[in-house]
């Protein structure tokens, strides 16, 4: 989709990539909310997980979260998966993303900012 940030991003056009496959990408997030916090996108626009998403797409992105937390070293102690979908739940950038958080305790609430 043309002047989506997170389209340019995924398909290489800006930023830098920690990974992709063949429908996914990850990157580090701008503004990080924890130790490690990775952005894990499809490289097609979708506007959030409830906009008719492909399942091979989500297979895509599981693929790139089970990479980038073994290479980021937080597959063990563990991490924090969230998709923020639609305006109550502050949702910025409408390009379908899957935060990735970890490299330190998170609290146990499920909100974390
Ligand atoms: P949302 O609130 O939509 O779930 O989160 C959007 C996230 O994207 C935020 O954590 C923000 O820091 C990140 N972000 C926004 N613009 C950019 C950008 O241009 N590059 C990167 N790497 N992250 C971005
Ligand atoms: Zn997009």
């Amino acid at each position: 989709m043309q002047d989506c940030i997170f389209c340019k991003i995924a398909n290489g056009e800006m930023g830098e990539l920690i990974y992709e496959n063949e429908r996914a990408a990850a990157f580090a997030d701008l503004n990080p909310q924890a130790k490690t916090h990775i952005l894990v996108v499809p490289k097609d626009h979708y506007a959030n997980i409830v906009d008719g998403v492909p399942s091979e797409v989500l297979a895509d992105m599981v693929e790139a979260v089970e990479h980038v937390t073994q290479e980021a070293g937080i597959r063990e102690s563990g991490f924090r998966v969230i998709m923020n979908t639609g305006d109550d739940a502050g949702q910025m950038v409408h390009h379908l993303h899957m935060h990735v958080l970890g490299g330190e305790p998170l609290g146990e609430g499920l909100i974390t900012r």
